[in-house]
């Protein structure tokens, strides 16, 4: 695509690396055929190739966003699927990443879209106030046909909908620390606590603490490290979003340079994503750009890091007819397409892909709160394309695609290492019906 910059624009090094990737789409158009926005509105403008165009325009004129163009940015799921069908090798991420952060700068959103963006920022990377939000919507839950009719406060009715009825107790095991692991040491590994998942489902981090260390690798939960940055990423919050990076980049040097790491275990693929992006993102700043690259050369989804370990024979043979959901984040953020459905196998799952596996299930971090009518369409094709596998049981490695496909499917989604740690010995999936499991025994 020909670009029109001028050498002043270019100077701006954020430009500079959106007109390299401006100038690597040919127009073909064969993304839009796998986008879930396209797919589902039917309107170029909502397709990536059309998103490109906008943002052409917009960063060429170098004038502020308006509305039209945060309409279909705000649309956009960032789920990345035109970028494992682009054959150009568009870095669709690295530009609408940068647009959007061009939106928060230059565009006034109405003023309660304004209040909403910044509760979210303020309240979904602390899991302590995410804890104090989450026990003040259940009082909000009777309201949620009510909020639900007024334009404006569709976010507020969509989050009292995914609110949780309980809240589980705070994790002993997400405290810092070091977990040991048994037997002749087989490696030595951080762990991502992270934000919402350790509020929303603490028993995921605990199971793969619990699987790692029966594994014989040692697990620490490094003191400083906080959310992965995404949620505001993906809100166009940079300087939040960087500093988040920067103090999650300490924390881990220190455990790098203190007893040594061989990876940097994540089990929310949506964090995975960016973490391994913080090399990218601090690309300008000197005093971390080095440090940032290492740590995200040493992030790993628990997946991909279970893969290149020696695993023994499962304890138990299960038989148990999965559909394994692969996030955005997993496998077209990361590539990680084969290790999930492999693992699950040789523990003895049967696993079922469902059709249309490459479009999202409309969870996407803030996206079910913010575009609530988009992602509830997804999700109930994502749902109705699970349900057609005739499986028992959901597994999927992120926790947003976890929490959204469970408030529509008739069975039990579960975190992928749940499963995992039950068939090499650990305890039956906690909520998990027998009869889910019920090829197990
Ligand atoms: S990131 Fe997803 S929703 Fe956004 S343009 Fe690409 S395919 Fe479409
Ligand atoms: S597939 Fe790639 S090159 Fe083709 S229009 Fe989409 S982004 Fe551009």
């Amino acid at each position: 695509m020909q670009t029109n910059f001028s050498l002043a624009q270019l100077a701006d090094p954020h430009v500079a690396e959106s007109e390299k990737i401006l100038r690597k789409c040919v127009h073909c158009g064969f993304c839009t055929a796998t986008c879930p926005t396209y797919v589902t509105l039917g309107n170029e403008l909502d397709s990536p190739r059309g998103r490109i165009y906008l943002i052409k325009h917009m960063l060429e004129n170098g004038r502020p966003a308006d509305k039209e163009i945060v309409t279909h940015i705000d649309r956009c799921l960032s789920c990345l699927a035109c970028m494992t069908t682009c054959p150009s090798g568009v870095n669709y991420m690295h530009l609408v990443d940068h647009a959007r952060a061009h939106i928060q700068e230059t565009y006034k959103r109405p003023l309660l879209d304004r209040l909403t963006r910044a509760m979210l920022a303020f309240v979904l990377p602390h899991p302590a106030r995410f804890r104090a939000a989450l026990r003040l919507a259940r009082l909000g839950k009777p309201f949620i046909g009510l909020f639900g009719k007024v334009q404006a406060l569709k976010p507020l009715s969509a989050m009292l909908k995914l609110a949780p009825a309980s809240i589980p107790a705070v994790s002993p095991m997400a405290s810092p620390g070091i977990h040991a692991g048994q037997g002749a040491k087989k490696g030595r590994v951080a762990i991502l606590t992270g934000c919402a998942q350790s509020v929303l489902d603490p028993a995921i981090n605990e199971t793969t603490i619990s699987l790692l260390t029966r594994l014989g690798v040692e697990v620490v939960v490094p003191q400083g490290e906080g959310c992965c940055g995404a949620l505001v990423h993906h809100m166009g919050r940079e300087q939040a979003a960087l500093a988040s990076a920067r103090q999650n980049v300490d924390a881990w040097t220190r455990d790098i340079e203190q007893g040594g790491l061989d990876a940097i275990v994540i089990t929310a693929s949506g964090c995975g994503t960016t973490i391994k992006d913080y090399g990218f993102m601090l690309r300008l700043d000197p005093a971390y750009a080095d440090k940032a690259a290492r740590v995200s050369a040493l992030a790993k989804d628990i997946t991909e890091y279970l893969s290149g370990i020696e695993l023994p024979e499962p304890v138990r043979k299960p038989g148990t007819v999965v559909a394994y959901h692969s996030a955005c984040s997993m496998q077209h953020g990361q590539k990680i397409t084969r290790q999930p459905k492999e693992l699950l196998t040789k523990a003895g799952f049967i696993v079922r892909e469902p059709r249309e596996g490459h479009l999202c299930c409309g969870s996407a971090g803030t996206y079910n709160i913010l575009q609530s009518e988009i992602s509830a369409k997804l999700r109930d094709r994502k749902v109705k394309n699970i349900e057609a596998t005739g499986a028992s049981i959901v597994a999927t490695g992120n926790i947003g695609c976890i929490t959204q496909i469970a408030t529509a499917a008739k069975m039990p989604v579960v975190h992928t290492i749940k499963l995992l740690d039950w068939a090499y010995g650990g305890p039956k999936p906690e909520g998990v019906a027998e009869d889910s499991l019920i090829a197990a025994e």
